[in-house]
């Protein structure tokens, strides 16, 4: 598909970006993404057979290359699944679009010269607390803090020295380390960013009254490290973007409830066994497994992923918020890649 002309949806909205999720499977239980009850042993997490090989995603990205500027790599936890470095080199081959990853970070230690070395350009880590006690209560994981801590520190000596470090805030549960994680990541060179608690999935019990708003995340830093706003590197960037005004770099909020940015959303999504999706709050999918695998040609498959986006109309977070929509059920965002 070429770059001369972009391709749009039914809301004269370009691709741009593709976030691919290479494993349903994740060495965190967090209670508001993979809770226990529902991901415990008994859970059924996608055979190896199912998921799209390294050589068919590559084929798919191959296909997109032209219209895409990112390709994100996330889960699940990518870096749970094999060789992931190797993957990276495949995608990086030749001018492509930035490839970027989004992680947990305790495999870092481990995986990011590789992950370097194989020429991954953007590394996003999420960090919901600092306090171990507030930590371990959200993660349920085997994993500490301080393995997050030596994850980001890994990557900076692996040369990623700009990383963005997500934290999704829910009410009642992390506010209380909005200020810590800002005093820790002030002056780093990393960019933290906030994220509105979302409506996603149907296992988390999601309630608006959670969500706390990117305007009172940004007030409650301010009036201890003051800030002022930038202008967003993108249109279709997600983050408001600020700056502290000592000079300790950069902050951004994603205030995806409270100012859904639907209208610039450029992002196609790929589950772990090759299903399309063109919203997180997507409920139905395409299947581009089937297709390719039955052996489908190049030029099939550029046909159905053009069709899948020319036929896009989702703008699910603009009428949430216009009360247009009535609950439903919604996929996992370990399924379809967060
Ligand atoms: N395992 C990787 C990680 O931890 O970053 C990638 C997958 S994880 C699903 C990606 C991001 O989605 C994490 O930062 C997580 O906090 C965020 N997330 C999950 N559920 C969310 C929700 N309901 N609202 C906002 N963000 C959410």
């Amino acid at each position: 598909m070429s770059s001369s002309s972009p391709l749009l949806d039914t809301l004269g909205r370009p691709l741009g970006d593709l976030r691919v999720s290479v494993t349903d499977r994740c060495n965190f239980r967090c209670r508001y993404c993979m809770p226990r009850e529902r991901f415990g042993k008994q859970h059924a997490f996608l055979p190896r057979a199912e998921l799209l090989t390294f050589e068919e995603l590559s084929r798919v990205v191959g296909l997109l290359r032209g219209s895409l500027r990112k390709v994100r790599l996330t889960g699940g936890e990518p870096l749970l699944r094999k060789d992931l470095a190797d993957f990276v080199a495949m995608l990086a081959q030749g001018s492509g679009p930035a490839i970027a990853l989004t992680t947990n970070g305790v495999l870092l230690p481990q995986f990011a010269e590789a992950l370097a070395r194989a020429g991954l350009e953007r590394l996003t880590v999420s960090l919901d607390a600092l306090d171990p006690a507030v930590f371990a209560a959200i993660t349920d994981a085997d994993y500490g803090v301080a393995d997050v801590l030596s994850g980001i520190e890994a990557a900076a000596r692996a040369g990623f020295q700009r990383l963005k470090i997500n934290c999704v805030v829910r009410r009642g549960l992390n506010e209380s380390q909005i200020l810590p994680l800002a005093r820790r990541f002030h002056g780093s060179g990393h960019v933290l960013r906030f994220i509105e608690y979302m409506d996603v999935g149907s296992t988390n019990g999601w309630r608006p009254e959670q969500v706390v708003s990117a305007a009172e995340i940004v007030d409650c830093i301010d009036r201890e490290l003051p800030l002022e706003p930038l202008e967003r590197s993108q249109p279709s960037d997600v983050a408001a973007r600020y700056r502290y005004r000592d000079g300790g770099g950069e902050l951004g909020v994603i205030a995806s409830m409270t100012k859904p940015f639907c209208g610039d959303c450029s992002r196609l999504r790929l589950s772990a066994d090759g299903q399309l999706f063109t919203c997180l709050f997507a409920t139905v999918g395409t299947d581009l497994r089937a297709p390719l695998r039955a052996g489908a040609s190049d030029e099939e498959l550029s046909r159905l992923l053009r069709r899948v986006w020319e036929n896009r109309a989702d703008r699910y977070s603009e009428q949430r918020q216009q009360q247009l929509l009535q609950p439903k059920r919604k996929l996992e965002m370990s399924y379809i890649g967060g």
